[in-house]
């Protein structure tokens, strides 16, 4: 028993320990796996604004406030060409049936869950990496699939931390995030993270071939420039979205965005 003891002190101190020196902020050039609320946050709250929608009073009422709105259910989740925006919306329940781990270099402090995908996707997503790979295009997945129960944490995080008005602005609310579908992955070059908050990226070599290579593997772009009153998103060089070879051919030379091509 003693000696279970002392383990169990030993193994404390050395997880307070870590914790100590993680939350100091120095950078140790080591990649620790935990839940990194930071870079979760900029990365969620760059993905759905809420700002045409009164903010509720208390978050409990969100939900509610949300429902009543003209939102729908997104009718064919496991279609690779599902829509899924600020009108439609993914049910509490639905987990794509066919993740699989996206075998690609990720960024640091990338949570577990956010390195899967669907396997169609995954398995395109690794041929573009390999492409890119050898014209010495450094890329690095940040956040492929996320769970509702992880938008409905990260949203109520912010609702708690930052208050409902800045989440409203800043937070996918969940169920609406196109990371639940498992088609979607962010990506960021060899730089740093903050390049991935800003449109740069799409100005760095990697987010050019990005633009010029995507559709070839079955990926869009899928928030473009100039397109941000029907996609309801600004521009994000980073977040791909994979909807097979054909449409993705077709979008990017017509010029569509995933809305225009399911009318057209
Ligand atoms: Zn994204």
């Amino acid at each position: 028993v003693k000696k279970l003891l002392d383990n169990t002190i030993i193994a404390g101190t050395v997880i307070m320990l870590i914790l100590a020196i993680y939350n100091s902020g120095i950078d140790l050039k080591i990649s620790i796996p935990k839940f990194n609320l930071n870079s979760v946050l900029s990365n969620a709250r760059r993905h759905i604004t809420y700002r045409q929608r009164e903010a509720p009073k208390e978050v409990e009422d969100s939900s509610e406030t949300f429902k009543s709105t003209t939102v729908s259910f997104v009718h064919n989740p496991t279609d690779t060409l599902a829509l899924v925006n600020k009108s439609y919306r993914f049910n509490e329940g639905y987990v794509p049936g066919d993740l699989v781990r996206v075998n690609i270099p990720f960024a640091g402090s990338v949570i577990w869950e956010e390195r899967l995908m669907r396997r169609e996707a995954a398995e395109a997503l690794e041929k573009l990496f390999e492409s890119a790979s050898k014209q010495n295009i450094q890329l690095r997945g940040i956040s492929g699939y996320r769970s509702y129960e992880t938008q409905r944490h990260l949203y109520y995080l912010t609702v708690r931390n930052m208050g409902v008005e800045y989440a409203e602005n800043y937070v996918a609310y969940p169920g609406h995030s196109e990371h639940q579908s498992g088609l979607a992955m962010d990506l960021v070059g060899p730089v740093s993270y903050s390049q991935l908050s800003t449109s740069d990226f799409g100005n760095t070599k990697e987010g050019k071939w990005v633009e010029k290579n995507a559709h070839s593997f079955g990926f869009i772009i899928r928030y473009p420039e100039g397109k941000e009153k029907i996609t309801g998103y600004n521009y994000e060089p980073w977040h791909l979205r994979y909807v097979g070879i054909e449409a993705a051919r077709e979008i990017k030379e017509k010029g569509l965005v995933l809305e225009e091509y399911i009318e057209w």
